[in-house]
């Protein structure tokens, strides 16, 4: 049996793990990260996540610094405006629209957007640069023993790494999770999410569009031109049956009730991938600690996509992670350590799944008299509320 050491081991390679591998290896850490489902790269390949990722400013640092950004930045398309819509009258049509400009706070846009079988892409690439980062796809985690100086890991091909912190990105069934006795509280809508591309005739102007009406938002997130078409992201939430009705729906009929859903601000919508349907729930883990072991992103919290929120939030408990790990690098891993972290990310953490979980009620339930509140609220998850300018500006990345 093959016995190896590590500083770090990252359970998962999804968006989160490789970020948090190249984050940590470009550091100097020794990283091994490993994940049963070896990355789908292409956007035609089976299995392709065709969700896009709108990265807020928040995240940019953290993607400069795991050497990912000047690899990502020629495909990213900008966010400039936040708009959201109600739509919530007899007809589909948009009644109240609000805009939130990134100008009016800060010379970026508030975010970037980019495809996440793309973001895969170049996270193995980057990885690949990184000779102290040791990627294993098709392996993964078997079972965890955790001991005051290490975590011992059987990997699934039998072999054992001791690490002296393991990082458990392995999802919201997290393995890692569970073999370490940490519970969720988990919240079920009934509620999925169709994510698919589209293009339009009228531009999109980087214009980010949230649409109200009941079920849940859809909203519309620019993308680079494509078949030399306007083209946009969309996720398309509604109750279950509803949402699997939309997904086997024939091509003609689901351009025509998308466009509509949409109130035809871009004319018509015409389908250019596949429709991929992805459930929605909210889900917090009682503690993001245990021995040895740090949670982040999906395996610590997830939250329904409103906002572009939930890997956004992963990035940030990875950054608070990588500042712990550079002040005491000799303490990677330690009781200390540990609780610093989960002081720091639970109770911010805590806060956004309880606002999202709010918001997201109230979109399905599309209640006119809340309309207001719910642009509030949406507007501050993306830091661009103008009547808040200092606080906002804070959220643009000064919180420690
Ligand atoms: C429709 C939709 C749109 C979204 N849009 C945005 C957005 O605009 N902005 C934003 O910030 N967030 C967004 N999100 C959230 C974001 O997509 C997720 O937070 C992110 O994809 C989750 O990444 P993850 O790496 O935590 O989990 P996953 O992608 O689930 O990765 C977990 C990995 O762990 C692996 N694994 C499982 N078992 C093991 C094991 N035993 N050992 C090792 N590995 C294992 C799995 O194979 C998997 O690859 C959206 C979500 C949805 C549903």
């Amino acid at each position: 049996m093959t016995r190896i050491s590590t500083d770090i081991l990252v359970s998962g390679g999804g968006v989160a793990g490789l970020t948090a591998a190249a984050l940590f290896g470009s550091a100097g850490f020794r990283v091994i990260c490993v994940d049963p489902a070896p990355p789908v790269t292409e956007e035609t390949a089976d299995g392709a996540d065709l969700r896009t990722t709108a990265f807020l400013q928040p995240s940019l640092k953290v993607l400069q610094q795991a050497g990912l950004w000047d690899r990502l930045a020629p495909f990213a398309t900008d966010l400039q405006v936040m708009r959201i819509v109600d739509a919530g009258g007899k007809t589909p049509a948009p009644r109240i629209t609000r805009d939130f400009n990134a100008r009016d706070v800060s010379s970026l846009p508030f975010g970037w957007n980019l495809p996440n079988w793309l973001l895969r892409r170049e996270m193995v690439a980057r990885v690949a640069e990184l000779p102290n980062v040791d990627f294993r796809p098709g392996i993964g985690t078997k079972s965890v023993l955790t001991r005051d100086a290490e975590a011992l890991v059987t990997l699934t091909d039998g072999t054992r790494v001791s690490a002296r912190l393991l990082v458990a990105a392995d999802g919201r069934n997290s393995p890692v999770r569970e073999a370490v006795g940490i519970g969720a509280r988990t919240i079920r809508y009934g509620q999925k999410a169709l994510a698919f591309a589209v293009t339009h005739p009228e531009p999109h102007h980087n214009v980010s569009t949230e649409i109200h009406r009941s079920g849940g938002p859809f909203t519309l997130v620019p993308l680079p031109d494509r078949d030399g078409k306007p083209c946009s992201a969309i996720v398309w939430m509604e109750r279950g049956p509803e949402a699997l009705r939309l997904a086997a729906m024939p091509e003609a009929e689901f351009n025509a009730e998308m466009t509509a859903r949409s109130g035809a601000i871009y004319g018509p919508l015409n389908l250019v991938t596949r429709r991929t349907v992805w459930p929605i729930i909210s889900q917090i883990a009682h503690s993001f600690r245990a021995d040895r072991t740090a949670l982040v992103a999906e395996a610590a919290h997830v939250v329904p996509p409103i906002g572009a929120q939930g890997l956004n939030m992963s990035l940030a408990d990875l950054r608070v992670l990588l500042e712990l790990c550079r002040a005491a690098p000799a303490q990677i891993g330690e009781p200390a350590m540990l609780e610093l972290y989960h002081r720091r990310r639970y109770p911010e953490v805590a806060a956004r799944v309880t606002g999202i979980d709010v918001l997201n009620r109230t979109s399905m339930q599309g209640a006119p008299a809340i309309r207001d509140l719910r642009a509030a609220g949406i507007a501050s998850l993306y830091a661009l509320k103008p009547v808040r300018k200092t606080l906002m500006q804070l959220g643009m990345g000064a919180r420690g």
